[in-house]
């Protein structure tokens, strides 16, 4: 390691300090922010003395198709990685274009504590744009797998061996710090490629990179492959993984060449990167922070945000499931799991959000609003906690209605917001108990579409303590107006009903939303009652206001002698 590399890694070293003896007090405390398999301590000693991040996400990660970064969003990136303390930014490959050799100098030139590289073939043009950009270091690198050799570069070992011996020496005579990849070294002959990497070193590369360039390793075969070249090359010498998720391994194999003698990760935020991607900074990172508890310079808590910018600029929306920031990273819906989390949140989540910056702390209020979702798996504990969070009181019978009702909509539907859920609730707690009812629905039939709409309605009426069966049937202009008609006519005998207003609002967005039915009747003695009702089908929402305001009307009737449950506001003045 040059004395240039050495003093920006410690400098980041020394600024992180409080940040590392956080790191190791919350693992070992009672507090429990983190709480992992304790049989990790087995590989723990294997761990190099200080892990450094090379972040690719400008360079690897620009390669994504479809992703494409302008110069600004670069720079906003690499000094937000400076807060992150990435030790090494490959800011880009400067001879691939304008747009990335500006960037690249640009970048160079922002006085960040990282080392700021670039990345380049084994060739003058490509290292000569390096050099040009103000670059602090090089990456350099050639293919040495027989199949890249024969079919990309149509070289012969021999050459290639030349070229590494040759180029690197160049780049060497510009620059300390020279890192050598080999390209897709996990497919190449291990002794040719001990050999390419040896000759890298003696040309003056003072870091090794093995990258599987394809994905195609296995964390233990990677390991091996790590292992051999730590045997050979000098101490001084630091071994880099870079690996591809082809199969998914990129962040396991990753971890086994740290367990193996590498000291330098390379990842890309949301774990962008040439076909199925890098191995993820959030993964890598939080991985060697939690569960190994590695000595790094990364600000943990800078991890969340850092990975928004990126998916804000890249337009790569992060994947609800995706590990530690995917929005459902820290969510619960089982009743198993959200009972549990609001005792005691490590008993389902391995660590505190709050430590990786996620919006989230493990305060109960803060769990029980952002991490408990309501649906079809949902507990009656973890309703009746977002219940009182929400501010809603309810006796046990509604409790009971709240939860059957909100079961029903779930089978129905995925999404329940808290909005939804409050509708319901209030739905419920605004209705007359059951034995004040007077009027029940058993039974609505509505016909529409290109016929006339034609509602029949059935529904019981308690008349003199008796329940009695009454049906009728209407037309309408559609089958919320025959419906309603229906409903009224029903109710004919026992009074001239007149529907005076009705508004209807969806809650949430949607053609799945609940439809909030707000309606004002009046008898014929000019008594108004409104009456308000949530269903996720419109026509039964608009039914079940009507039903409520006429329950509303009846007991005013049975409890004010034929007055009203609802005066109009002057009537409900003092008079004087
Ligand atoms: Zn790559």
């Amino acid at each position: 390691m040059t004395s240039h590399l050495r003093s920006k890694l410690c400098s980041n070293r020394a600024k992180n300090q409080g940040v590392k003896r956080c790191n190791k007090a919350i693992l070992f405390s009672d507090k429990k922010d983190i709480y992992v398999s304790p049989h990790i301590d087995l590989v723990r000693s294997k761990l190099p003395e200080h892990v450094y991040f090379f972040d690719t996400t400008m360079r690897d990660g620009e390669q994504t198709p479809e992703v494409s970064f302008t110069i600004d969003e670069k720079l906003k990136i690499a000094q937000q990685f400076d807060v992150l303390g990435i030790d090494i930014i490959e800011a880009g490959m400067p001879v691939v274009s304008k747009g990335d050799f500006e960037a690249c100098k640009q970048i160079s030139h922002l006085g960040l504590n990282a080392q700021v590289l670039g990345l380049a073939r084994l060739s003058q043009k490509d290292i000569d744009s390096v050099i040009d950009a103000d670059m602090n270091a090089i990456h350099v690198f050639i293919a040495t797998s027989d199949l890249h050799l024969r079919d990309k570069l149509h070289m012969t070992r021999e050459q290639c061996i030349e070229s590494i011996s040759t180029w690197v020496a160049y780049a060497k005579s510009h620059y300390d710090v020279v890192e050598f990849s080999a390209e897709d070294a996990t497919r190449t002959d291990l002794d040719f490629l001990l050999q390419a990497n040896t000759t890298a070193v003696e040309a003056g590369a003072t870091r090794i990179n093995i990258p599987d360039t394809v994905g195609t390793t296995t964390p233990k075969a990677y390991a091996y492959i790590i292992e051999k070249n730590r045997e050979i090359l000098p101490p001084e010498v630091k071994i880099c993984v870079h690996c591809h998720n082809d199969f998914g391994l990129a962040v396991a194999n990753s971890l086994a060449g740290i367990e193996s003698g590498a000291e330098v990760v390379h990842t890309t935020f949301l774990g962008i990167g040439e076909r199925a991607g890098n191995a993820s900074f959030e993964q890598v990172a939080a991985s060697l922070y939690a569960l190994y508890g590695a000595e790094m310079s990364i600000n943990i808590k800078e991890l969340y945000k850092t990975s928004k910018l990126v998916e804000r600029f890249s337009n790569i929306r992060i994947p609800v499931q995706f590990p530690l920031i995917g929005k459902n990273a820290f969510r619960h819906e089982s009743g198993i799991h959200a009972h549990a989390v609001i005792q005691n949140p490590r008993t389902y989540e391995p660590l505190t959000p709050e430590l990786i910056g996620y919006p989230r702390t493990d305060e109960l209020a803060d769990i029980v609003s952002q991490s408990i979702t309501i649906g079809k798996h949902t507990g009656s504990h973890s309703l009746k906690a977002k219940l009182d969070e929400l501010g809603v009181s309810c006796t046990e019978e509604q409790f009971t209605e709240i939860f059957e009702r909100l079961k029903d909509l779930a089978d129905k539907r995925k999404n329940i917001a808290d909005i939804d859920l409050i509708s319901i609730a209030n739905d419920v707690t605004g209705h007359l108990a059951q034995e004040d009812k007077t009027v029940i629905l058993d039974e609505l039939t509505v016909l529409t579409g290109s016929v006339t709409p034609t509602a029949t309605a059935t529904i019981r009426v308690r008349l003199n303590g008796d329940w009695e069966k009454r049906v009728d049937s209407s037309i309408g202009v559609g089958p919320v107006d025959a419906a309603v008609k229906s409903i009224l006519k029903t109710f004919k005998e026992i009074g001239n009903i007149e529907l005076l207003e009705y508004e209807i609002e969806a809650v949430t967005g949607g053609t799945e939303a609940l439809g909030v039915t707000s309606v004002k009747i009046r008898d014929e003695n000019g008594v108004t009652v409104s009456g308000h009702a949530v269903h996720e089908d419109i026509v039964m929402s608009s039914v079940q206001a009507v039903l409520n305001a006429l329950n509303k009307l009846m007991k005013s009737r049975k409890g004010n002698d034929g007055h009203e449950a609802e005066t109009t506001p002057e009537r409900s003045r003092p008079q004087l």
